[in-house]
């Protein structure tokens, strides 16, 4: 017996990185797991890697797209029982570059994304379920160009405490993982040609002297999903090679 045999997962972000890696060791101890991503053809391509997988293209800060995806969840008629909000984004901007329209964005994606991708799986989640969302060292780093990102993660962070408090009496765990800096798209994305360059300076800098790999987030994840983590509640669980630890 696998120990996610027969259960129901939702992996946001599914398509790439963090949540890929987690929707693909999910799915291997027996979950069945939808992801939902904004490029269909790099959702195909998960699907394929994944295999017990269903792709719903979406945007998670679109509250229709998001209804959309939890239809689909619902018509499998079996609830679920693992939400995993991975699905964000991330780029550089001092106080005195970042526009508006930049702010709203980072926001409507990292926090309200979170929030929408949360509370409309509520009727559908079982007693027993965990939810697990995806904060970052940066919500207290301080780091230079990382404040609007830092904030929204802060926002989730938080949101994580009280979601955990709110929905204890169903019996529904909520956590929180924080990341350090893991080797995903996410950092030729944020670096551009810089990629390379700064993930041997940034992992030169960690007790763990590299960055991390996907696979290491998603064992974090699979443990706060299952009940291995079953006393651990609103917690924030960093997975960073020390980087905030020291
Ligand atoms: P990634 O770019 O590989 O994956 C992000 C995923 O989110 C992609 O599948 C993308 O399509 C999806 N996504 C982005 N905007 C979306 C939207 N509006 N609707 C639906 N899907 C959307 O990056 P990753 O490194 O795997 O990041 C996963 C999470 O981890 C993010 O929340 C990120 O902020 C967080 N994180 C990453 C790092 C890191 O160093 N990689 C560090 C700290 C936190």
């Amino acid at each position: 017996m696998r120990q996610f045999d027969g259960k129901t997962a939702v992996v946001t972000g599914g398509s790439s990185g963090i949540g890929l890696a987690t929707a693909e060791r999910l799915a291997a101890e027996g979950a069945h797991v939808f992801i939902t991503g904004r490029r269909e053809l790099e959702l195909e391509k998960a699907v394929a890697a994944i295999g017990n997988a269903t792709a719903v293209p979406g945007d998670v800060s679109l509250a229709a797209d998001v209804d959309r995806l939890y239809e689909r969840v619902g018509e499998r008629g079996q609830g679920l029982d693992v939400l995993f909000a991975s699905a964000g984004i991330n780029f550089l901007a001092t106080l005195d570059e970042l526009t508006e329209e930049d702010h709203d964005r980072i926001f409507d994606i990292n926090v309200k994304g979170t929030f929408l991708t949360v509370q409309k799986a509520l009727p559908l989640l079982n007693d027993g379920a965990s939810v697990i969302l995806t904060a970052s060292t940066a919500a207290e780093s301080g780091d230079e160009s990382f404040g609007a990102y830092g904030a929204s993660k802060a926002a989730v962070r938080a949101y994580g405490r009280t979601w955990a408090n709110e929905l204890s009496g169903r019996g529904i765990r909520v956590n929180v993982i924080s990341p350090g800096p893991i080797d995903t798209p996410l950092f030729p994305a944020v670096f551009g040609g810089r990629a390379d360059e700064m993930k041997t300076a940034i992992g030169a800098g960690l007790p763990a002297k590299r960055v991390g790999d996907p696979d290491e987030l998603a064992s974090a994840v699979v443990f706060l999903a299952s009940s291995q983590s079953s006393f651990v509640y609103g917690a924030n669980l960093y997975v960073d090679g020390g980087m905030n630890q020291i």
